[in-house]
């Protein structure tokens, strides 16, 4: 097997067990090709582990394992069968979750979500994407599934000199797969955006739902309604949901028809910000905000921040006294401090004052690990307007 030196230096980060190696910490990396699996070691020779080479990417390795391992079919169903044990304890009651996101399983560039049956992978590097064949075979011994769709479309995909790929794996499922989660009946749009559904706000969206009763809602970049469905679901009496994708309202459409919800439901495609600039509805009492991640890259920082305040603020005019306020960023680039000192200026430039009732985060099926603080990205909060 090949070897990777890295440079002489005392990276805390490498050995406080973060799986990545940059570009310039490497000394020596000859004849190594994309998507081999190398040994690394520092510079006084010392085993550091074991990971997938790219020398595309600027994360030239990514490591698997701290030990000596082999790498191969049984190694990745150890994997998979632990972070599924793993959710299993702490999710009770679910058959629908992320089984393994990316680093924080320890399997950098692999995403499983479960849907009921059915399980959606995303190959999101070079490296992890050489062992597909390993992964599929381990999924099928684990879960017995009834199908495993790929969904590998990421943007990012160009970056690790990867094609996108789309299709049934193994055997094949409909093009939207019904599952449950607390207690609402949801469809997984395999057509839809990332996985098909957003699992990550599980635990928000309910959390928010204990205060619905009677509420009237804007859903603001609703995508398929999770937020609205858990409203309804608690005693909303009606909602707006707001998004600029037609196939995703229209999922949205299908998605209340399989629930029995009394409350009333619209929906609008607009673009998010024009809306919240140009409609005020006396009844609207709870605004939720949850757009997409507003840049991967440090560069255009300042801009995705103009972009949160601009909808924070718009939002936060609309609403009177009493009404709820919550706001969900999931641009990992943007910290939870700067997040926060955004939402203060945002309520300060409205005018408004409002009082933190939900400080929520990421559910437990897409960890945060202590040690790659990049699994970090999924914020939230839900204020009273006083
Ligand atoms: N709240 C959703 C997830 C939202 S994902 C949930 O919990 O499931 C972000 C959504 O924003 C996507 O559905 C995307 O279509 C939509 N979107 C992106 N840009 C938009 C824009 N400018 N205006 C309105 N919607 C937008």
């Amino acid at each position: 097997m090949k070897r990777i030196i890295l440079k002489k230096m005392n990276k805390r980060r490498i050995k406080g067990g973060h799986p990545w190696i940059y570009k310039n910490e490497i000394s020596n990396a000859e004849n190594v090709d994309p998507g081999e699996i190398v040994q690394v070691f520092n510079s006084s020779n010392q085993y550091i582990g074991k990971g997938y080479y790219n020398p595309y990417s600027l994360i030239s390795v990514r490591l698997l394992t701290r030990s000596n391992v082999e790498i191969n079919e049984s190694f990745f169903h150890n994997k998979i069968q632990k972070a599924y044990d793993f959710r299993k304890r702490f999710l009770k009651d679910s058959n629908s979750m992320r089984v393994v996101f990316g680093e924080s399983d320890g399997l950098p560039g692999l995403v499983i979500d479960k849907f009921n049956n059915y399980l959606v992978v995303q190959f999101n590097t070079l490296g992890i994407n050489c062992f597909k064949r390993e992964v599929i075979s381990s999924l099928i011994k684990i879960f017995s599934p009834d199908g495993i769709y790929e969904k590998s479309d990421s943007e990012t995909l160009k970056k690790e000199h990867l094609e996108k790929k789309i299709e049934w794996l193994y055997k094949n499922g409909p093009e939207l797969i019904k599952f449950n989660m607390n207690g609402i009946n949801f469809l997984a749009d395999t057509k839809g955006q990332k996985t098909g559904f957003f699992l990550d706000q599980r635990d928000n969206a309910l959390n928010l739902s204990k205060y619905a009763k009677g509420k009237n809602l804007f859903d603001i970049f609703s995508y398929t309604g999770n937020f609205s469905f858990h409203m309804l679901k608690g005693g909303a009496k009606g909602c707006v949901l707001v998004d600029s994708s037609t196939r995703a309202l229209e999922v949205a459409r299908e998605i209340y028809s399989l629930n029995h919800f009394s409350g009333k439901i619209e929906f609008v495609q607009d673009n998010a910000f024009n809306f919240l600039r140009n409609n005020s509805d006396e009844e609207i009492d709870c605004i939720v905000i949850d757009p997409p991640a507003m840049t991967k890259s440090s560069y255009s920082r300042g801009k995705a921040i103009k972009g949160y305040k601009d909808l924070y603020i718009s939002a936060l005019k609309l609403l009177k006294k009493d009404s709820l306020f919550a706001a969900s960023s999931c641009t990992q680039l943007i910290k939870e401090e700067l997040w926060k000192e955004l939402i203060h200026e945002a309520f300060y430039d409205a005018k408004k004052e409002g009082k933190e009732i939900i400080n929520g985060g990421q559910p437990v099926d897409h960890p945060i690990l202590s040690s790659v603080y990049e699994t970090h990205y999924l914020k939230f909060k839900a204020f009273n307007i006083d």
